[in-house]
């Protein structure tokens, strides 16, 4: 077939039958849809053959580049065994194997492993851990969740509960159940209009205080440690993540830290969490556990709460929880050659130059007249855009500054996505120093060229 007739094709079929996430379709239907057929290293190719510079990892996940030799093989070489059996009652060999590396790549004490499908489900199941062992332990008051304002766990109704973008949650609050927020730790534009130099971290003061008065009815607190991602890339300052840590510890409730954005090598170490040597109770991860090739999330928690878990059938103790695709062999075998890699490549310690690179070509970018702020961990990043620089003052909503830059910057052969009017950056971790340099030169071009 012809290929402008297979796009119009392709066209049509999206046009008719499909609705795409996070996405206002009145306007998708007036736009020319970029069709990817094809991927490889830190590209997409589209159904004409050209390239484009894969800049957001294809939403978070990619991790040692498309089409990577050894997870291909490894699914290829599963696909001749058997692609799914279930979890409920049977087991496999690349769910049990892959539960084992998780663990043993995991912030100490964490021991025990629960599948599910995609970051929300991760979270769901973190959130009902966390509820049940205190139900178990007899604290049957300790039902409620403290959450950070602009964190962003996920879709599902339970996830969104414990979410603090307004943007995307304010809609479902009759659906939702009850949490406590306490405040973003946002240094650029801090709740409380302090300077970092002096604020002593005042913002977990003030999470303190939260805690202090409601600690008997939380079950626990979720975070994403060091960066907020979809709520626009926030950096929490050093020392946070530590403190909240702490406080979970003195008013006993338990600490689930949600890395499925964070995890998996994007902050420079496997797992942020590291970087402040905190170990939390339960921690979620999905996006880039199989190498951003299938879907596949993991709960993990301590032998402590597992445990609580431990009775006689009739004694109910059972999490009843879980979803079909449980432990799908297709996407272990691809988790596990993902951390093959991680190891023969020492992706890990490849990274750190990137990121040096990556912070210093930054820096050119933050000197432009509308870039407010500028946030790097490791290899993720935001480029916060404003209006006026100098009051910080951000755009108006219906500008969608954020959006004309990633297009222009589409044109030019690289995809990446804004949260708003920050652009993130979020390359595969396997991207090398050229195309590094390619994406923040394109990027801030496109800055540029529709900024000023
Ligand atoms: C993406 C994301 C989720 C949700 O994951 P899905 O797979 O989209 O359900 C949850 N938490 C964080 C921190 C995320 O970045």
């Amino acid at each position: 077939m012809n290929i402008q007739n297979f796009k119009s094709q392709i066209e049509k079929s999206d046009r008719d039958y499909l609705w795409h996430p996070f996405t206002q379709m009145k306007e998708w239907e007036k736009e020319d849809p970029l069709i990817i057929a094809e991927g490889r290293g830190s590209y997409l190719k589209d159904i004409f053959g050209k390239w484009y510079l894969d800049g957001v990892s294809s939403l978070w996940v990619t991790v040692h580049g498309h089409r990577k030799k050894e997870i291909d093989a490894a699914i290829k070489e599963q696909i001749d065994k058997i692609s799914h059996s279930t979890l409920l009652g049977l087991t496999s060999p690349p769910a049990a194997m892959l539960a084992e590396m998780i663990v043993k790549s995991a912030p100490k004490g964490l021991s025990r492993v629960f599948y599910s499908d995609n970051g929300s489900t991760a979270v769901e199941v973190g959130l009902k851990m966390a509820f049940q062992y205190w139900q178990h332990k007899g604290l049957k008051s300790k039902t409620k969740f403290i959450y950070l304002n602009n964190s962003y766990h996920g879709d599902t109704l339970g996830a969104v509960s414990v979410g603090g973008i307004e943007l995307f949650h304010s809609i479902f609050s009759p659906l939702l159940f009850d949490s406590y927020k306490i405040p973003s730790p946002h240094c650029y534009r801090c709740e409380f209009e302090k300077d970092l130099c002096s604020c002593r971290l005042f913002c977990l003061g003030e999470a303190e205080k939260t805690i202090k008065k409601h600690h008997n009815e939380i079950a626990a607190l979720i975070i994403e440690p060091l960066v907020q991602g979809a709520g626009g890339m926030i950096t929490s300052p050093p020392g946070y993540l530590k403190g909240i840590k702490k406080l979970c510890r003195r008013y006993r409730i338990l600490m689930i830290a949600d890395e499925v954005a964070t995890g998996f090598g994007r902050t420079g170490k496997m797992f942020a969490c590291e970087h402040e040597e905190v170990s939390p109770d339960i921690i979620c991860l999905a996006k880039g556990i199989t190498g951003g090739y299938l879907p596949l999330a993991a709960t993990v928690t301590t032998e402590k709460i597992f445990r609580v878990f431990l009775g006689r059938y009739e004694r109910l103790k059972t999490f009843f929880h879980g979803h079909t695709y449980t432990g799908n062999q297709l996407a272990c075998a691809a988790a596990i050659a993902n951390f093959g890699v991680f190891k023969r490549e020492k992706t890990l310690q490849k990274l750190k130059k990137k990121i040096n690179v990556l912070a210093r070509e930054l820096e050119k970018i933050s000197e432009f007249s509308h870039v407010g702020d500028i946030r790097q961990r490791g290899v993720m990043v935001g480029i916060e855009l404003v209006r006026d620089k100098g009051k910080k003052k951000p755009y108006h909503l219906k500008e969608k500054m954020g959006r004309k830059v990633c297009i222009r910057a589409r044109d030019k052969g690289v995809i990446i996505r804004p949260l708003g009017d920050v652009i993130v950056l979020m390359p595969p971790l396997s991207i090398s120093m050229n195309e590094l340099k390619s994406l923040t030169r394109i990027t801030a071009e496109a800055i540029k060229e529709v900024t000023e």
